[in-house]
């Protein structure tokens, strides 16, 4: 059987930990049989790291924007315990950090639905695609304790040194208090890469803030995502047969709990933050998600939204048997293949990213699954299998 053939290279982003060694068996097995594979590898795993000084992490970034498509495994964000595990030169700041901060992006999570796995919301048919802004709000925040009566003033200086100036609130007694920003750059990015996605995908957005209490700070997010729709996207949404739907944050609670799924949901970054744990949880496990970054350029970043399962990787170090959901890691991989086969025109190769998905979906679905998924699935007599021989019961099915 001839293999598939690529034309341009995926960015591939070597990781760390269990992620690393289900990486090379989803290679091994999953890919380098069907597809004459192309890719420019990166070794993001710590230890290459630390020997390059992080560069790596920058030049992978770098090939990102220059090819367009990267498909990335879990790696370690360092701490005080990784320091001294790994011998590390410094606390090596998180790689997804650098990636995001290098193509701007906003980051793109859904789960992996399959029967048998059921989300606790009955009426959820479709997955519900959370989009979460990653930058500033409470998560850029600057905080002071009030330590008795006083005056809270907000002060803006404009380069011109004019300033402008309105009172927070006159203390009568001990209390707190609270600075945060965004910028209209970064919250316009983050309503094109909101429309981009949907118009690609085929789904329709959802924004939700709470601009009737916050009229000047959430009101801009609304504004600037309104403007930008009307002014850029609303004809190739009405041509798509898409909507673009704004309301408050608490009536996009109500709504999504009655809903159907099969949309976007963008949220601002706590909103998101929140949002996205309750969904991913409401509907089984995080390796059971998908995560894609997308920038404003166009820009491609897939992976899984779980670590590197460092708990199973030392079992798997001390030679015992491990069964660790690989889902999330093969739909990184089928994200990327899929998204390289459009971008080149090459219906073989997205064909086959639609094939092996379905593969994964199918192996599950006829009760061979890894124990996480055992744990909660509604099917009976299942047989749990250990990491290698779930990919291996995906294999079987692919060629099939
Ligand atoms: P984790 O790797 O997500 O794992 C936490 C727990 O969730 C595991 O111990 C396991 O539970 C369960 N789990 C997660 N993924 C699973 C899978 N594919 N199959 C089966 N069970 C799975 O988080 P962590 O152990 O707290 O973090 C480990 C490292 O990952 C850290 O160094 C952190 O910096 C890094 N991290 C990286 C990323 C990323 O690169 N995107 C994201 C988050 C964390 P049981 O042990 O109960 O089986
Ligand atoms: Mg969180």
């Amino acid at each position: 059987m001839a293999k598939i053939e690529m034309k341009t290279p995926l960015v591939e982003m070597d990781g760390d930990e269990m992620t690393r060694i289900l990486w090379k068996m989803i290679k091994e097995e999953l890919l380098l049989p069907f597809i004459d594979l192309k890719t420019e590898y990166y070794d993001l795993g710590l230890e290459y790291r630390n020997e390059t000084n992080d560069q790596v992490t920058i030049d992978s970034a770098e090939a990102t924007k220059k090819y367009g498509v990267a498909v990335k495994c879990a790696t370690i964000t360092p701490n005080a315990a990784r320091m001294k595990e790994y011998d590390l030169k410094e606390m090596w700041k998180s790689p997804n950090g650098t990636i995001r901060a290098a193509l701007d992006g906003t980051v793109f999570r859904a789960p992996i639905q399959v029967k048998g796995i059921d989300p606790c919301v009955k009426n959820w048919e479709k997955p519900i695609t959370l989009a979460r802004h990653a930058y500033g709000d409470v998560y850029k925040n600057t905080e002071i304790k009030v330590p008795g009566a006083g005056k809270a003033e907000l002060v803006f200086t404009r380069a011109d040194g004019q300033e402008i100036r309105t009172t927070i609130h006159e203390f009568d007694g001990p209390g707190i208090i609270q600075g945060i920003h965004n910028t209209d750059k970064s919250i316009a990015s983050f309503a094109h890469a909101c429309f981009k996605y949907a118009l690609d995908t085929k789904q329709d957005l959802w924004f939700a803030t709470k601009d009737t209490i916050s009229k000047i700070y959430d009101h801009n997010f609304k504004d600037i995502f309104q403007e930008i729709y009307d002014t850029q996207y609303k004809e190739q949404f009405e041509a798509a047969g898409l909507e673009y739907f704004y309301t408050l944050i608490d009536d996009a609670v109500a709504r999504v709990m009655k809903a159907k799924g099969g949309f976007i949901w963008a949220c601002k970054n706590y909103d998101g933050d929140v949002m996205s744990d309750m969904v991913s949880s409401a509907c089984g496990s995080l390796a059971m998600m998908t995560s894609v970054l997308v920038s404003p350029s166009g820009v491609y970043e897939y992976e899984a939204a779980h670590g590197t399962v460092q708990r199973h990787y030392y079992k798997h170090l001390k030679g015992e048997e491990t069964s660790t959901n690989s889902v999330a890691t093969i739909f990184a991989w089928t994200g990327a293949l899929r998204k390289r086969g459009e971008l080149d025109g090459l219906p073989e190769l997205t064909a086959f990213a639609d094939k092996l998905e379905k593969a994964t979906l199918h192996t599950i679905e006829s009760g061979r699954m890894t124990k996480d998924l055992a744990l909660i699935t509604s099917m009976k007599d299942v047989t749990v299998l250990n990491s290698q021989d779930f990919i291996k019961a995906i294999r079987s099915e692919l060629e099939k």
